[in-house]
């Protein structure tokens, strides 16, 4: 019975690690090497630009986004962030060199427009908003 338990615990990690695996290529190695690939930014004023043509594509022209290239995020893990500042007021900073680049803003004006920003829930953010921003800011494209 030991024994047993012993390769039942030994699956569930293989499986756990898989996932894991399976999750970081999906939505980080995947999103990442296209983003090599996206349109650069390499000024405010682009980066500003392409915030406006990005909101008009996904109907949040309405909302105020000031965008910013910053050096560094609060989490290492973190290349991107937006962040509600009231009302319809937003930030989105990118972290320079990584991901200033057009599909990051696609990313997270996909989060601006469809997720509540306050919401701590981390399964929520990792298992819904996160794959969902990250094949809009591949696609460019909707699914309702
Ligand atoms: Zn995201």
């Amino acid at each position: 019975m030991k024994e047993e338990l012993r390769a039942l615990k030994n699956s569930c990690i293989n499986i756990g690690l898989n996932l894991v695996a399976i999750y970081s290529l999906l939505f980080g190695a995947v999103p990442f090497t296209a983003g090599l690939f996206s349109e650069k930014i390499r000024s405010q004023t682009q980066l500003e630009q392409i915030v406006n043509e990005e909101k008009d594509k996904l109907g949040i022209a309405n909302k105020v986004v000031t965008p910013k290239i910053v050096e560094r995020m609060p989490s290492w893990y973190s290349a991107g962030r937006c962040k509600s500042e009231g009302g319809d007021n937003y930030s989105l900073n990118l972290v320079k060199g990584i991901s200033n680049n057009r599909l990051a803003v696609r990313h997270e004006l996909y989060h601006i427009k469809y997720h509540n920003l306050k919401d701590k829930s981390w399964a929520k953010y990792f298992l819904c908003c996160e794959p969902a921003a990250v094949i809009y800011s591949l696609t460019g494209s909707v699914s309702d």
